[in-house]
């Protein structure tokens, strides 16, 4: 069952009267805009369309079941690829853990997909695209890497803890490999009492990553020679790797 109309009017209703000295040194405050149904080929949903008082962003929470009040939450955060998500670029890996996190999530009686509109680690989808072109330029990865810019963790975790306590959530279970993405979560005032592993089904664009212990370089690359960046903060853990493998990838796919 997902968000009941009674829920969804309550958690309308205290957004819109919703004011707070905001999360984290920027002051952060969100608001829930508009929630609606999304069935999705993943499974039934609900959409929560956030505005937020920090960047011009609209970001969006992916909700399965009726997760107000809920504790021990399933929680991906996910941020936006346009070249991944939408146009299924095999540069990165983003699309691939997308779908995975949608379809595990999607499979749960409760869960939410929080999807961050902030595009190549934040600094947009041109310098993003600058960076790849970079590449074909001779740059390498690290070059190409500095272009792409860092993201601002902290500012973006400060948008996400507000989101999940707009929605009520009391406590959640982050589905990551990445045990700095809990640190951060925690720093701005989400009670993380777990996490879940993201492991990827196998399929034959990822199908890399179960040979990157075969690539001795240290960095990733795809089957034509060209480096992958990496977009997600997170480590790619495909369905099938073993021990070793995880933890070569785990070495060297840093953030
Ligand atoms: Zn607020
Ligand atoms: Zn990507």
């Amino acid at each position: 069952m997902g968000l009941t109309q009674m829920h969804i009017k309550e958690l309308l209703d205290e957004s819109r009267a919703h004011a707070c000295d905001g999360v984290g040194p920027d002051h952060v405050c969100v608001k829930i805009a508009a929630i609606a149904e999304l069935p999705s080929r993943f499974g039934q949903f609900h959409i929560v369309a956030f505005y937020n008082n920090h960047d011009d962003k609209e970001h969006v929470a992916i909700v399965r079941g009726d997760v107000t009040n809920a504790e021990n939450v399933p929680v991906r955060v996910h941020s936006e690829c346009l070249t991944g998500d939408v146009i299924g670029s095999l540069r990165c890996d983003c699309r691939d853990q997308l779908e995975s996190a949608l379809r595990m999530i999607g499979k749960m009686d409760q869960g939410i997909l929080l999807y961050m509109r902030q595009e190549g680690r934040g600094i947009g989808l041109i310098n993003k695209i600058r960076a790849y072109g970079l590449q074909e330029h001779g740059y390498d990865t690290v070059e190409a890497n500095l272009a792409l810019g860092f993201r601002d963790d902290e500012r973006d975790y400060s948008v996400a803890a507000h989101m999940l306590e707009s929605l009520k959530i009391k406590s959640i279970r982050l589905i990551t490999n990445n045990p700095k993405k809990i640190e951060e979560l925690k720093k701005n005032g989400v009670f993380v009492t777990g996490r879940i592993p993201h492991i990827m089904q196998p399929n034959q664009y990822n199908r890399f990553y179960l040979e990157t212990k075969a690539n001795k370089s240290g960095h990733l690359m795809d089957f034509s020679g060209k480096f992958r960046l990496p977009e997600q903060a997170d480590h790619p853990v495909v369905k099938g790797m073993d021990d070793e493998q995880v933890e070569w990838v785990q070495e060297h796919y840093q953030d």
